[in-house]
């Protein structure tokens, strides 16, 4: 099985056979589509909140509540 495989690059929006004059997208409809969402900041990596550690960090020591200082 050495059989070379063509260009059988799937569109990664709706997993068509990618067209070669709209590569990687398999048609000028998928690739407006993809560049939407770019312009749009689909994409965009989310900014994630810093997590909330503070109560998981004073777990090591013991919890300084008021003792009564009879
Ligand atoms: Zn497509």
């Amino acid at each position: 099985m050495s059989v070379p495989q063509p260009d059988r690059r799937k569109c990664p929006l709706c997993g068509k056979p990618a067209d070669t004059r709209f590569r990687p997208f398999c048609s000028k409809r998928c690739a407006d589509l993809d560049l939407a969402h770019w312009l749009r900041g689909d994409y965009a990596i989310p900014a994630r909140a810093a997590p909330d550690d503070e109560e998981d960090g004073a777990s090591s020591s013991e919890k300084p509540n008021e003792a009564p200082e009879d």
